[in-house]
């Protein structure tokens, strides 16, 4: 009997759900594919942090990778800054930023108008905004950006701005230890400044004359300090690569040392990811891939369109199936119900296909079915010990 070498972690970002009229989206959706992975594998179901716990995408990616979130976690802020390959030093605070729209002191769009080209203007606020301390501004993916400052006496103890829903002004950012005033006081300025400087920028004017939102402010929000994690080569002995569309799953993959590989085809074209993973397990021992897009369906509360994303998905994952020696993993980040629009504590399947894996009577990847398999129900953090151990690179305890 062969022993698997090599493990791809596959990871569909929010599939996970709960009956809608009595099925699932994943029981609703015609995939021969994942029944057929099912099939061939042993199943279960997974809390990735703990039942009753809501994971965001980026604390349960930590828990996936076997990192305890409670012990690594330092905020979105270095996570999304590693997406773009920015390198933190000890000291520096990292924050996600949002362009919005800003109207009579209300944020009327967090996005600003899901505003893609913001070059020019990330340009005008790292050149013209001036602060106490160093910074650095940058464009992530769409309306997305990152702050990062640079300087002695700096602390992440600070508030967000992001008042995260339209209709209100942003908050205002105190420190919420006394030892963070001065980076809050920094952060008013740097808003006071951008948005200053943004009002009369002429790509905003044009947004402005073409009727779309202009991006008139930044809101900041995850602040964060340089977590200290060891990475994944030091931890497991394996050579790892991530792909992934989101800037922020790629940072986690960096910050555990895995390799980002740009899939060949737009980031969006999950056939391109697939391939370009079945492809990196040529040299490397560990893959990570995450598709987006499940995820984003049922944040829009759409059942029709995570069906049909699902299928899409199935289709992709077709040339998994040929994949020998090694463990092909399908799982979620986490649940997201179509029904709340957001993330939930349900459990998600999970199967792991390969040699030496004790094949359960599961004949259908969902929800459902995963729950009466073989793995039962585990946690996040217990996956990536299973897997070391069908791989055979655990170490014996005891005699
Ligand atoms: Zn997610
Ligand atoms: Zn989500």
């Amino acid at each position: 009997m062969s022993i698997a070498r090599k493990i791809l972690l596959v990871i569909l970002d929010g599939v996970s759900d709960r009956p809608i009229e009595g099925k699932t989206p994943l029981q609703s959706a015609n995939a021969p594919n994942l029944d057929r992975i099912a099939n061939l594998g042993i199943n279960g179901i997974m809390d990735t942090i703990a039942p009753g716990i809501r994971p965001g995408s980026d604390v349960a990616h930590l828990a996936l990778l076997g990192y305890s979130p409670y012990e690594v976690y330092t905020g979105r802020g270095p996570l999304e800054a590693a997406g773009i390959g920015i390198r933190l030093n000890e000291g520096d605070i990292a924050f996600r930023c949002n362009f919005a729209t800003m109207k009579d002191d209300i944020i009327v769009d967090r996005r600003a108008g899901r505003i893609r080209d913001t070059m020019e203007l990330t340009r005008a606020v790292q050149d013209g905004v001036q602060l106490d301390v160093e910074f650095t501004f940058e464009r992530s993916t769409g309306h997305r950006a990152v702050l990062v400052l640079r300087g002695r006496g700096l602390s992440s103890h600070v508030s967000d701005s992001d008042p995260k829903h339209e209709g209100t002004p942003s908050r205002i950012i105190e420190a919420l230890k006394p030892e963070a005033q001065k980076t809050a006081d920094i952060l008013k300025e740097f808003v006071i400044q951008a948005g200053k400087l943004l009002e009369k920028h002429p790509v905003n004017a044009e947004r402005i004359k073409t009727g779309k939102a202009p991006a008139n402010t930044i809101l900041i929000r995850g602040a964060g300090m340089k977590p200290n994690i060891k990475t994944f080569s030091e931890r497991y002995g394996l050579k790892g690569a991530i792909i992934a569309e989101t800037g922020l799953v790629i940072g986690i993959g960096r910050i555990c040392g895995l390799n980002h590989i740009e899939a060949d085809g737009a980031d969006s074209d999950i056939d391109a990811n697939v391939r370009s993973a079945i492809d990196a397990l040529k040299d490397h021992e560990f893959v990570l891939l995450n598709i987006k897009g499940a995820d984003d369906a049922s944040h829009d509360g759409s059942a029709e369109k995570k069906i049909k994303f699902i299928t899409k998905i199935d289709k992709a994952l077709k040339p998994i199936l040929d994949i020998k020696n090694a463990l092909v993993v399908v799982t979620a980040d986490h649940s997201t119900p179509v029904s709340i629009k957001d993330h939930s504590a349900d459990p998600v399947p999970v199967t792991i296909m390969g040699p030496g894996v004790r094949v359960d009577a599961v004949r259908v990847y969902d929800e459902i079915n995963a729950a009466t398999g073989g793995l039962n129900r585990i946690r996040a953090i217990d996956l990536m010990p299973i897997l070391m151990d069908l791989v055979n690179r655990t170490k014996k305890f005891g005699a």
